[in-house]
């Protein structure tokens, strides 16, 4: 799927990394394996968000899994704002 420039993206989904853990190189190599549709990056500073793939979000929480309590939220923008929560453990 091709970006155009100035493409509105996040419009579902909005996905939040705490500035602590935004600049954790660890975590964001577990985020980028963890996330099955490449909404997480491990950059040179940490963690960066993949605004393109946003919308692809799956409600899976592997992220959540993959990072301490609190560290990533996702936002559900189409149901309120309301955060995703771990449910199945
Ligand atoms: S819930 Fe799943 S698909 Fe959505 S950002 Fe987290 S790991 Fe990626």
């Amino acid at each position: 799927m091709s970006v155009e420039p100035g493409e509105k993206h996040g419009i579902f989904i909005d996905v939040e990394v705490s500035p602590e853990a935004r600049a954790d190189a660890e975590l964001a190599k577990r985020l980028e394996e963890a996330c099955p549709v490449d909404i997480f990056a491990a950059g040179d500073a940490g963690v960066e968000i993949v605004r393109a793939n946003l919308d692809e979000c799956v409600l899976c929480e592997l992220c959540l899994d993959a990072a301490p309590a609190g560290a990533v939220r996702v936002v559900k923008l189409y149901d309120g704002g309301a955060a995703l929560e771990r449910h199945s453990r």
